[in-house]
């Protein structure tokens, strides 16, 4: 069996930061949440590579985009850096099956607002509180060896309403210390890609350590990835019919081949 390819990105900002808190997070990422997340996920059957927005053409080359089955992606700052052409090969990768996966605050990045076309926003506040993740579906392949609860012991809250589409499958649903509720882990389809969205993950904390996380992520490289060949994205032409038309062409004297060529 082919292993599955998964990218992570990140936009790789906070790591390289001067100043206390960056200096805490490099004390758990030394060489960035992409290679921690990559080093943590590794398995026999996944292929995993980490990109960044410091890289030539912002880490994702065409060619890197179309042997990826699975992209993972982590931003913050920079969501605004990421080009709008680069998006629109994303989005093509996924609508043709190639799945995605974002972390924490990228619910607000522009891929991940691009494929659910709302806001995406939240509520959010930072105070190292508590926070306790619930599996929902457990019969999710998502869900599959993730205890029925676990802790994070310090997190930054992000709580309802998260502004996604109701269509939103619910995996895992998270309680913080201070009151707060999440639908943490969820679930989209767009075209053939599958989508999943996993909230655990501020950097300041070494939320990437955790085996309950890492196990949630490896799980889900696996359910998103890409199993059928590109699905089609453009148009396409069906004449003759396959079965034959008898009403009369008003338009039979007519030829409108020009009318679907672009202006
Ligand atoms: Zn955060």
């Amino acid at each position: 069996m082919s292993k599955i390819r998964v990218t992570v990105w990140n936009e790789n900002i906070h790591e390289k930061a001067e100043g206390g808190w960056a200096d805490l997070i490099r004390s758990f990422y030394p060489n960035g949440i992409h290679n921690a997340i990559a080093e943590g996920i590794a398995a026999d059957d996944l292929d995993v590579k980490a990109v960044s927005l410091d890289m030539p053409e912002q880490g994702l080359p065409q060619d890197l985009l179309e042997n990826t089955d699975v992209l993972f992606w982590w931003g913050h700052c920079g969501h605004d850096k990421v080009e709008d052409a680069l998006v629109d090969r994303i989005q093509k990768r996924i609508l043709e099956g190639m799945g995605l996966v974002v972390l924490h605050s990228g619910h607000y990045s522009k891929i991940f607002r691009r494929m659910l076309g709302t806001h995406c926003s939240l509520r959010w506040r930072e105070c190292g509180e508590k926070e306790r993740v619930w599996v929902v579906d457990k019969d999710h392949p998502i869900a599959q060896g993730v205890p029925d609860s676990f802790v994070i012991p310090h997190t930054e809250m992000y709580g309802e309403p998260f502004g996604i589409p109701p269509e939103a499958h619910v995996v895992f649903m998270s309680w913080y210390e201070g009151g707060n509720v999440f639908r943490s882990g969820v679930t989209f389809q767009r075209g053939q890609g599958k989508i999943f969205y996993f909230s655990p993950g501020h950097e300041t904390f070494p939320i990437y350590r955790q085996p309950e996380v890492l196990k949630v992520l490896g799980n889900a490289a696996r359910w998103a990835a890409q199993t059928l060949p590109n699905a089609k994205t453009d148009c396409w032409n069906q004449d003759p019919a396959p079965e034959k038309v008898y009403s009369e062409n008003p338009m039979d004297k007519i030829d409108t081949s020009s009318l679907h060529k672009k202006a």
